[in-house]
């Protein structure tokens, strides 16, 4: 079922204000995909080149993947400068929230071979991740070129993408490394994105868990929806991660990717 909530539509100044805010809006409920606001509809329309995050974006916050990741990069920053546990996670997290990625932390503070760390924090169990049949279905149906654009390294991509049965879906994946190890939200990246698969920012839309990631994306044109946990799920991203639903520069929000974009090809 669908959960979509229009956040207002930015092309139009007069229009109302009156739509519910993700705040304060029931966003375990769902509402019937009639009431799909035509104003998104509109706003998809001439979408050509559909662009998605990868972790907490195509598979639930919930998920004990991104946990497992994390605490590889704990173990790893913990293993490099000898650090406890405690200290370790402090650094990371440092790290993170300063520089958009722990590897970049790394990077501009120390000479840290790059394949090394990537291959190391993504060694990871994905075995808790199930096939997702309808968001494979209607990813398969959306108009158009479908991309994923990751901080993550392309081979994490790949196998959580296999994972989840949605890798044959997209023409491919621009990672970390093909970001020259600058991670969103840097505005470089993005432009290096759109040079390399020739994508028109005005024609494409971008699908993002963390708000952040969202403000050169809608700067260039592209419709942006920021994807949540869903009412009551457990989500073990930091608070910073979460925040910014309600900012000008994210569209639309949705905590059900699949039913979101379902409700668009319905409509479409
Ligand atoms: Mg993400």
């Amino acid at each position: 079922m669908t959960a979509i909530f229009d956040k207002g539509d930015k092309l139009d100044p007069n229009a109302p204000e009156a739509r519910p805010e993700p705040a304060s809006a029931p966003l375990g409920e769902s509402a019937p995909k009639s009431l799909l606001p035509l104003s998104a509809l509109a706003r998809f329309a001439n979408v050509e080149t559909w662009v998605f995050d990868l972790d907490n974006t195509l598979y639930p916050a919930d998920s004990d993947l991104w946990p497992k990741i994390d605490a590889r990069i704990t173990l790893f920053l913990a293993n490099l400068f000898g650090l406890d546990g405690m200290s370790s996670r402090a650094l990371q997290k440092f790290y993170y929230q300063r520089y958009g990625t722990t590897l970049r932390g790394l990077m501009e503070e120390h000479e840290i071979s790059s394949d090394e760390f990537l291959a190391f924090v993504h060694d990871i169990d994905r075995s808790s991740l199930k096939p997702n049949h309808s968001l494979a279905s209607a990813i398969t149906q959306l108009p158009g070129r479908k991309l994923i654009l990751t901080n993550g390294s392309r081979e994490h991509a790949l196998r959580t993408a296999e994972k989840l049965g949605i890798h044959e879906m997209f023409e491919d994946i621009f990672d970390i490394v093909a970001a020259d190890l600058v991670p969103k939200p840097a505005a470089a990246t993005y432009q290096r994105f759109f040079d390399l698969h020739g994508v028109d920012p005005a024609t494409a839309a971008m699908f993002e868990d963390i708000s952040h990631n969202l403000v050169v994306p809608h700067a260039r044109g592209m419709v942006t929806t920021l994807v949540v946990p869903k009412l009551g799920q457990h989500d073990h991203r930091e608070p910073w991660e979460i925040a910014g639903a309600e900012a000008a520069h994210v569209e639309f929000v949705t905590n059900d990717l699949e039913g979101f974009l379902e409700g668009l090809i319905d409509k479409g």
